[in-house]
């Protein structure tokens, strides 16, 4: 069996705390590979470390480390199919799929390659008699990145594009389910051109990520996970003194207006609903239509497409419309939150519970599921359900479809489809999620706007990738320069007498 090992220097190093996790295979249900668990004495060996290498890349002058993302992207280019099938081995996304999360991680690293310009400080000539200000963005030192499961490639390079762009050092601990991605990716930037230690690949669980917690020499910590992990990182890194933005899950709502084009809304529901699973944290999982004769027409529009949704391995190539989920431990708890949809009296229209693949028996697959006429205090509306389940919930107006979506405690993404500009600009105005869609199910912002939830989706005051991300990983530096009048006055150039 495949041993992964850490990426400390430079350089592959295994494991040596004797912890593994197993890397499943999760359309066989096999194990794939083993990835070493890091000790907090692993840990503090890598942070050191980065923090010699961080002195040079620091000084390193800002157009030539965008030099490093510049060779970095053309090699993520060239390397594409191989970092896809990366992703899809260890998380079961289907490979279009695995190619979309390289490829929105790569458009990080594209503004990354401007970066100067984002780095570029402020001046104020003359605030004074002979006084100027200026402001500079300096790197932070060491910082780290804790990385969820469901974009193995796509949120490592949000995180390391920018903070090593802006001069830092970066501890990256990925999930420890979809290590791979990772690994290969500080191969890449080695080759890129990145120097030895300044990014070191540290694999772990809980006992790595306290360890970075707790390390003095860890400026900032960059999170991405489910909210209680994130709420608990925030607290424990600003305790600690450190910077930290922690984004957490969702609960994603689409609201469906009456003059709405229906057969548009029912091909984004399902899209947004059941692709990758419906393990991504901008997915729609919760359909809100505006009036009894919208939600109908939807649900006959929904059931036919959702029927005929294709669920297999990546392997399958484009045969397949979503893979399996990410664990067995996460396949039960869906099944089982469905089981409670039904107790808690939610319709379920289409049952993807005895959903079963010849060959594949043992892998965590789940059918797509759709209920319909759930309600807000039923378990299926409350929690995030991270799989292929789509709730509907009916209200009756506008109003009562805004104010749903409001009170949900969570704050990620969500999407309104309508024919009308003015109820569209309404929603985007009043409704507080960081991002809105505009008849567009997922909208993930571009990578030269930046990412960030609201509510409990999100833990800092800072957004991920684009300008926010590099006054994360930068601090501002003031300078209040005087020069005293003097040689341009006029030498003096005269023999003077002695008075
Ligand atoms: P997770 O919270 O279980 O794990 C995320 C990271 O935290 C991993 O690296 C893991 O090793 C570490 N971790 C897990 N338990 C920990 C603990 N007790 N103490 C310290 N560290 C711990 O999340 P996941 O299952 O890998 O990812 C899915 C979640 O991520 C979903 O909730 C999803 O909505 C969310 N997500 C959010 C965003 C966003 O930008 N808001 C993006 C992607 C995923």
């Amino acid at each position: 069996m495949q041993e992964l090992t850490h990426w400390i220097n430079g350089e592959h190093v295994k494991g040596t705390s004797g912890r593994f996790s197993d890397v499943m295979n999760p359309a066989t249900g096999e194990v794939q590979a083993r990835v070493p668990l890091a000790t907090p004495a692993e840990m503090d060996v890598a942070v050191a470390k980065a923090a010699e290498a961080q002195v040079a890349w620091g000084n390193t002058n800002p157009q030539r480390r965008a030099r490093v993302m510049m060779a970095f992207g053309a090699l993520i280019n060239k390397h594409m199919d191989e970092l896809a099938e990366l992703v899809s081995r260890e998380h079961g996304k289907t490979l279009p799929d695995g190619r979309g999360d390289v490829q929105r991680g790569l458009e990080v690293i594209e503004v990354c390659m401007g970066g100067p310009a984002l780095l570029k400080g402020e001046f104020t000539d003359d605030g004074g008699p002979g006084i100027d200000l200026y402001s500079m963005r300096q790197p932070l030192g060491v910082v780290a990145g804790i990385t969820p499961f469901n974009f193995p490639a796509m949120i490592p390079l949000w995180k390391m594009g920018p903070a090593l762009t802006c001069g830092n050092a970066m501890i990256l601990k990925p999930s420890e389910r979809c290590p791979s991605t990772a690994l290969r990716l500080a191969e890449l930037l080695k080759e890129a051109g990145l120097p030895d230690g300044v990014l070191q690949v540290v694999n772990g669980d809980k006992e790595a990520v306290d360890a970075i917690l707790d390390n003095e020499t860890v400026q900032a910590v960059g999170f991405v996970g489910s909210t209680p992990i994130a709420q608990y990182i925030y607290g424990r890194a600003c305790s600690n003194g450190k910077r930290a933005q922690c984004f957490g899950g969702a609960k994603n709502h689409m609201i469906i207006m009456p003059d709405a084009d229906l057969d548009k809304a029912a091909d984004a529901l399902v899209g947004a609903g059941f692709g990758a699973a419906g393990e991504r944290c901008m997915a729609i999982s919760v359909a809100v239509p505006v009036g009894e004769k919208t939600a109908d027409a939807l649900v006959e529009r929904l059931v036919p497409r959702i029927e005929k949704l294709k669920v297999g391995p990546y392997t399958a190539g484009n045969d397949v419309d979503y893979g399996p989920v990410i664990t067995a431990q996460s396949k039960e708890r869906i099944l089982s939150l469905i089981n409670s949809g039904v107790e808690q009296g939610a319709e379920l229209v289409v049952d993807g519970r005895g959903f079963s693949l010849q060959g594949y028996e043992n892998g965590y697959f789940v059918g797509p599921s759709f209920f319909d006429r759930a309600t807000p205090d039923m378990d299926i509306y409350k929690q995030e359900i991270f799989g292929p389940v789509l709730t509907q919930v009916r209200a009756n107006s506008y109003e009562e479809a805004l104010k749903l979506t409001m009170d949900n405690e969570y704050g990620n993404g969500t999407a309104i489809f309508t024919a009308d500009g003015d109820t569209a600009r309404d929603f985007a105005h009043r409704v507080n999620v960081g991002m809105v869609g505009i008849n567009f199910p997922i909208p993930v912002p571009l990578s030269y706007h930046t990412f960030g939830g609201w509510k409990k989706s999100a833990f800092g005051d800072l957004n991920q990738y684009g300008p926010d991300a590099f006054r994360f990983y930068t601090k501002t530096k003031t300078v209040t320069a005087r020069w005293f009048s003097g040689i341009k006055d006029g030498g003096e150039f005269a023999f003077k007498a002695m008075e």
